[in-house]
């Protein structure tokens, strides 16, 4: 019980800091675009890449397993009526792996590039599908490329409605009716819907909302409101974005109010693709001033801001396509 106090006395102060996050100067992304990327290129390889699985190793980065044992467990805060039961992190050793299935690139031979974004999130108490890309073959054609399956995701997890994300639904809950569906409650996509028709359990999200053991979605943002996971893992709080159209730096900070600790890694989709070499030298300055320590930008963040980040981050730069392997 007295985590359960300590986590909500953070969770008021984290809903204090984040009405502050949605004042209209904090959400209009990072370089001022929030349009779907309907309008942008398409992704420079539409078909299999050549390389071997990019398992990336976390064991050379400093640890911050003691700042997670200062974490308070998760407590049923959704505003949705699930009720889930206090859970606590994992204890350090427990890994946690990512895995990315759908990306504009791809780095394993036999699957598929395409714009769009989602990873699996494995080895906490049920599994994740973070995002679903775009095109539910494609997205089906990669997962059995990497040897899972829809039947293997317990919950799904929406970053905002776009359909470069929520494309590939339709086909996971076709084969697995037993998942449920987390998503920003403003959401308005087609396939969120179906996915209730099909037998899918929805979740709209409007607060921070406990996920199971050292999960949470966070509390929505921004036009299109767009939530981001936070992963408790034995070496630190890691965020996963899909567009991140209120600004990365805006839902780093947010995560790491809302967890009472610095963000160790951030992956996914930063959407810089709009800005400047000056604008991405700034937003990386706040990743770093933020704490976080690797950085995988992934889907919308464009090359130019890639390499940026890259050459700033060095050994922290985690390369992510399809294939991607990631483990905390
Ligand atoms: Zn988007
Ligand atoms: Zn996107």
């Amino acid at each position: 019980m007295r985590r359960r106090a300590v986590w909500l006395s953070i969770l008021l102060r984290t809903l204090a800091g984040l009405l502050i996050l949605t004042t209209p100067a904090m959400v209009t992304g990072a370089c001022g675009s929030v349009a779907p990327e309907s309008g942008f290129p398409a992704p420079t390889s539409g078909s299999t890449m050549a390389a071997s699985p990019s398992t990336v190793s976390t064991a050379a980065v400093t640890s911050a397993a003691s700042a997670m044992s200062t974490i308070p467990a998760a407590a049923p805060i959704s505003t949705t009526g699930t009720m889930e039961p206090v859970a606590l992190p994992p204890e350090p050793g427990a890994p946690v792996t990512i895995t990315v299935l759908y990306d504009n690139t791809a780095l394993r031979s036999g699957t598929r590039a395409d714009w769009g974004f989602s990873c699996l999130v494995t080895g906490l108490e049920r599994t994740i599908l973070f995002d679903t890309g775009k095109d539910g073959d494609i997205l089906l054609f990669n997962m059995e490329a990497l040897g899972v399956g829809p039947e293997d995701v317990d919950v799904v997890v929406l970053s905002h409605e776009h359909s470069d994300h929520t494309g590939g639904l339709d086909r996971i809950v076709v084969q697995n009716d037993r998942i449920t569906v987390y998503y920003p409650a403003s959401s308005s996509a087609a396939s969120i819907s179906r996915a209730q028709a099909a037998g899918a359990a929805l979740v709209p999200v409007d607060a921070p909302t406990s996920i199971g053991e050292g999960v949470l979605v966070t509390s929505p943002l921004g036009a299109p409101a767009e939530s981001a996971l936070v992963v408790h893992t034995p070496e630190g709080p890691v965020l996963i974005t899909g567009c991140a159209h209120p600004g990365i730096v805006e839902m780093v900070r947010a995560a790491s109010d809302l967890v009472s600790a610095r963000v160790f890694a951030v992956l996914g989709g930063f959407h810089l693709v709009s800005c400047s070499g000056d604008q991405v030298g700034r937003i990386i300055e706040g990743l770093k001033e933020l704490g976080v320590e690797r950085c995988g930008p992934a889907h919308c963040t464009g090359e130019a801001a890639t390499a940026q980040i890259k050459a700033a981050f060095g050994e922290g730069f985690i390369e992510m396509g399809v294939g991607t392997v990631i483990v905390f």
